[in-house]
């Protein structure tokens, strides 16, 4: 559905996807900043775990891996005693106890939660020194539109490919140097090729001191022209809409 449908960041890759009337958070909680990258600041960690604003009645909540950038396990279990209807997908086994946790384990998984049609598989983590953390990538199908997150999944033209074969994501949602740099955008344009691509996982612009926005900025402007169908996300609480016809 075009025009209230829309991606919401919290930090880095942490989005609100709001989409025919569901609402998934990936990534959505964290709270330490790391050398290179923001944390969720807490006025919106606070919205996030009490349904407040945009967050009010989020159905899934989606985890890729356990680095600090992505994921905070104070905050998600707030999320989940003061939500009690969300689900939570995750890699994790933190809340493994509680019925409305889905511990991922296999290799890849498909099942249906919420009314979301989701297949996940574990996708090698960028940078040989975090191979042994299972990062999973995850693709919704929200009743028509099809979203594709690879979490921090390395670029593994092959892997990606093997994922996301058949798949035709309407929106792709890929880490910065997957337009950035060379080899990652030739697998954004040719293996995924989704109709829109939200770039993300940036710091903060405070923040930011290699100029990764600046640099992704630049690329945009010169490998692409500024397409409308690759958007940026690098503000907390900034909106893109979802739009699948262009
Ligand atoms: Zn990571």
């Amino acid at each position: 559905m075009q025009g209230k449908d829309y991606v919401l960041l919290t930090a880095n890759a942490g989005v609100l996807i709001c989409c025919n009337g569901k609402k998934i958070m990936a990534d959505a909680l964290h709270s330490e900043k790391t050398n290179r990258f923001s944390r969720v600041p807490d006025n919106v960690l606070r919205q996030a775990v009490n349904g407040e604003g945009d967050f009010a009645e989020t159905d899934i909540a989606l985890v890729t891996h356990d680095h600090p950038d992505h994921y905070n396990r104070n905050w998600t279990m707030r999320l989940l005693e003061r939500n009690t209807a969300i689900q939570l997908v995750t890699p994790v086994r933190d809340f493994a106890e509680r019925k409305n946790v889905y511990i991922l384990s296999r290799p890849k998984e498909t099942f249906r939660l919420a009314g979301i049609d989701i297949t996940c598989k574990r996708l090698l983590h960028d940078g040989t020194e975090y191979a042994s953390i299972a990062n999973y990538g995850y693709m919704l199908d929200t009743g028509g539109t099809r979203i594709l997150l690879l979490g921090d999944g390395a670029m593994d033209a092959k892997g990606i490919a093997a994922f996301a074969e058949g798949f035709e994501p309407d929106l792709a949602l890929l880490n910065f140097p997957f337009l950035t740099l060379k080899r990652g955008r030739d697998i954004m344009d040719r293996v995924i090729g989704a109709k829109q691509t939200i770039v993300f996982h940036f710091p903060e612009p405070g923040d930011d001191i290699n100029g990764y926005i600046q640099s992704a900025q630049r690329v945009l402007l010169k490998e692409y022209e500024n397409d409308p169908r690759i958007r940026l996300l690098f503000q907390s609480m900034q909106k893109v809409p979802i739009e699948t016809e262009f």
